[in-house]
């Protein structure tokens, strides 16, 4: 296996930040990650685990070891009666599975239509929109561990899912490599369980009860979950500038009923109603929308800081305009210092910021 020198790591990324990593090494199998981990290990070198990069934030200084690039392939599907599981290696597109299954009459996965990255990432924040996530559908993962460089498996309740969050990205963050992932899929007709999906379908005339359940019911909904996120600029494309982001940069916080109180107050005290926070009772708590407590601070849709942004469609999508990790990165304190001084809720950065 080959590893190169001094590679630019921001065309690797959907932000196209960052400066070069001193070493690259690209792994299509688990042999090339062993020898990898081998490789840096005699050397005392530290290592990064990137995969489609749309997640990740690298510092303009580069990254000061190995990035190790996972790109293992191969989709094997196993059906039974109405249902199938659907292995595929961890450096598969992820939204290439997607449409895959989708075209194969299965359901389960096309509600997260149009998500950049590769298949290895969706356990590690359990990546979610519209009403599914990945938790609802991953049966198992596989990993190598880098220490022991020892295969393992994981079943669903092992991996510790939760709201963005995995016990991968928790308390075994950078413990494991992710080689696989394994999906059960359906061959029914897909739920709706978000409100925005269902006005969408219906501004389209979609019924989906009166459509065939298979590739007919879950292409409709793949299709009208990529119209809304190509409206908010959660699609990747070249031609919309907006769409240089990682997605969302902050997760919506989850408060107790202390803190939505204190939360009411502050409101309260700038003249608006409880009613006005998009609020979700869940089992963890009270979840509320990072983006209106962004917007509520004062942060306008559009709003530039030297090379950095807010997206002009969407409140949560910081958006790089030049080739600065530093003014993106100080954007993100700004609002972060700024939300809690109005509202005295933390934000939490979604994506992974790697040092040098
Ligand atoms: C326009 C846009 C829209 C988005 N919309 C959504 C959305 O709706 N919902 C959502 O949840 N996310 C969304 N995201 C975020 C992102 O696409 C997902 O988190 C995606 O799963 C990241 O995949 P990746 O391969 O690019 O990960 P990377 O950015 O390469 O890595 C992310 C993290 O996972 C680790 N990692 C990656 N692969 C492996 C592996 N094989 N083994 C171990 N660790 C690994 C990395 O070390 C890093 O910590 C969006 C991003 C963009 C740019």
């Amino acid at each position: 296996m080959n590893i190169e020198q001094d590679q630019p790591l921001a065309p690797l990324t959907s932000l196209r930040l960052g400066g070069p990593a001193r070493y690259l090494a690209r792994c299509t199998s688990n042999g090339d990650l062993r020898e990898a981990l081998v490789w840096a290990a005699e050397r005392g070198v530290s290592v990064h685990v990137l995969g489609g990069g749309s997640n990740t934030l690298f510092d303009d200084a580069g990254f000061d070891g190995l990035v190790l690039h996972v790109g293992l392939q191969g989709v094997d599907i196993l059906r039974a009666d109405e249902a199938a599981l659907v292995t595929a290696g961890a450096g598969e597109d992820w939204d290439g599975l997607v449409a895959h299954c989708v075209a194969d009459d299965l359901s389960g996965i096309e509600c997260l239509s149009g998500i950049p990255g590769l298949v290895g990432a969706t356990p590690i924040q359990n990546v979610g929109a519209y009403g599914q996530q990945v938790a609802d559908s991953i049966v198992e993962v596989r990993a190598l561990e880098r220490s022991t460089l020892e295969e393992v498996t994981f079943s669903n309740v092992d991996c510790d899912f939760a709201y963005r969050t995995s016990r991968f990205k928790g308390a075994d963050r950078d413990r494991y490599i992710i080689t696989r992932v394994t999906y059960r899929l359906s061959r029914s007709r897909p739920e709706i369980r978000y409100p925005e999906l269902t006005r969408r379908l219906q501004a389209d005339g979609v019924d989906l009860q009166a459509l065939a359940p298979g590739r007919v019911a879950s292409g409709a909904v793949r299709d009208a979950v990529i119209a809304v996120r190509r409206s908010k600029s959660m699609v990747l494309d070249e031609g919309d500038a907006n769409t240089r982001s990682a997605g969302s940069f902050f997760l919506n916080p989850t408060l107790s009923e202390v803190q939505l109180e204190s939360l009411q107050e502050r409101w309260a005290d700038q003249g608006g109603e409880a009613t006005d926070i998009p609020t979700f009772a869940n089992v963890q708590g009270y979840k509320v929308a990072a983006a209106w407590l962004v917007e509520r601070s004062g942060f306008a849709r559009g709003t530039r800081r030297g090379s950095a942004g807010i997206s002009q469609n969407h409140a949560l999508a910081l958006v790089n305009h030049g080739d600065s990790a530093a003014d993106l990165l100080g954007l993100a304190a700004e609002i972060v210092t700024t939300v809690e001084t109005t509202f005295g809720v933390t934000l939490e950065r979604e994506p992974v910021y790697v040092p040098r």
